[in-house]
């Protein structure tokens, strides 16, 4: 399961691993705890009835299927005000109950780049693990390899993108990963980058015409979005190494901009055994139904209880 803040950092921040939890069989559930109705939008008529929250969970809904995930749980809280959010650990930890996986994706202290509702998920999510204690699922604080993002703008730039400096989302390429904690391990999905992609591109309110994901190449993507950073929360579980089955060796196998943006891990983190970057398959167990709900007085939510397509569950 990931706890996440708005749609599409599902896609950003660990759309590789997600993929491949799924492609080993793995039930995945993305929690989204807003439906990012303050983001940009990238062109008017994405959202022609003023609504953005709704757009954004109908990309949502494409880029999870992208991913192979089996359930999107859409919460309503207002985005913005995540950190502030009423009942939103208790929603999560109804939810960890219900689904029990193993594991738990979010965001690590830095909230890949200070977003305050980042930081308010990460705080939320580990909150609500904690009340499940020795039960608890094994907890995984994900965020984004220091230059990937710079990286991937130059690479887009070179094919008619934006040029590198220009913000991304109001933000400095420069920031995304630059506040990370070490990372204990890495995930390599260079094999899902080009999933990775196309699940981004999902999120059109998000992607407009100069977009680094609009421009980027399935190369690029596999240069600059192949690397996961993951590092284990030191909690209470009952659940042993999860992730870490899907962790990547040494590094050496690691090539050209992927290796370089992944240079601020160390070797032997906190995060336990590193295994072989074969891996093994992953099980989070899970058997909710494929849906996307509302969690709160969200209005109209028109198309969004159909299931997303191809979007398995094991
Ligand atoms: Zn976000």
């Amino acid at each position: 399961m990931a706890v996440l803040a708005h749609p599409d950092d599902e896609a950003l921040a660990c759309g590789g691993t997600l993929a491949r939890a799924a492609d080993a069989g793995a039930a995945v559930v993305v929690v989204c705890a807003s439906r990012g109705e303050m983001g940009s939008l990238s062109d008017p008529a994405l959202a022609p009835d003023g609504d953005l929250g709704r757009a954004r969970a109908l990309e949502l809904s494409a880029s999870a299927a992208e991913l192979g995930v089996g359930e999107v749980v859409l919460l309503d809280h207002p985005d913005g005000s995540l950190r502030w959010a009423d009942g939103l650990g208790e929603e999560l930890a109804a939810l960890l109950r219900r689904v029990r996986p193993q594991a738990v994706i979010t965001f690590d202290a830095d909230g890949l780049y200070w977003h305050p509702d980042h930081v308010g998920v990460h705080e939320w999510t580990t909150r609500a693990v904690l009340l499940l204690g020795a039960e608890a699922p094994a907890l995984y604080y994900v965020t984004l390899p220091a230059g990937a993002v710079r990286g991937l703008c130059e690479a887009a730039h070179a094919r008619g993108g934006s040029p590198p400096g220009a913000a991304l989302w109001g933000i400095s390429p420069d920031a995304f990963g630059a506040l990370a904690p070490p990372s204990g391990f890495r995930v390599d999905v260079r094999d899902q980058a080009a999933r990775k992609l196309a699940a981004l591109r999902h999120h059109h309110t998000q992607a407009g015409a100069g977009s680094p994901f609009r421009w980027a190449s399935e190369e690029d993507a596999r240069a600059w979005l192949g690397v996961e950073l993951f590092r284990r929360a030191p909690t209470a579980t009952a659940f042993g190494d999860v992730l870490e089955h899907l962790a990547d060796g040494a590094g050496d196998n690691m090539e050209g901009g992927a290796r370089e943006a992944s240079g601020n891990v160390p070797a032997g983190g906190e995060g336990g055994p590193v295994a072989g970057s074969a891996g093994g398959p992953v099980t989070v167990r899970g058997s909710g139904p494929v849906a996307v709900r509302a969690g709160g007085p969200g209005g109209a939510r028109d198309g969004l209880d159909d299931p997303p397509s191809g979007g398995p569950v094991a």
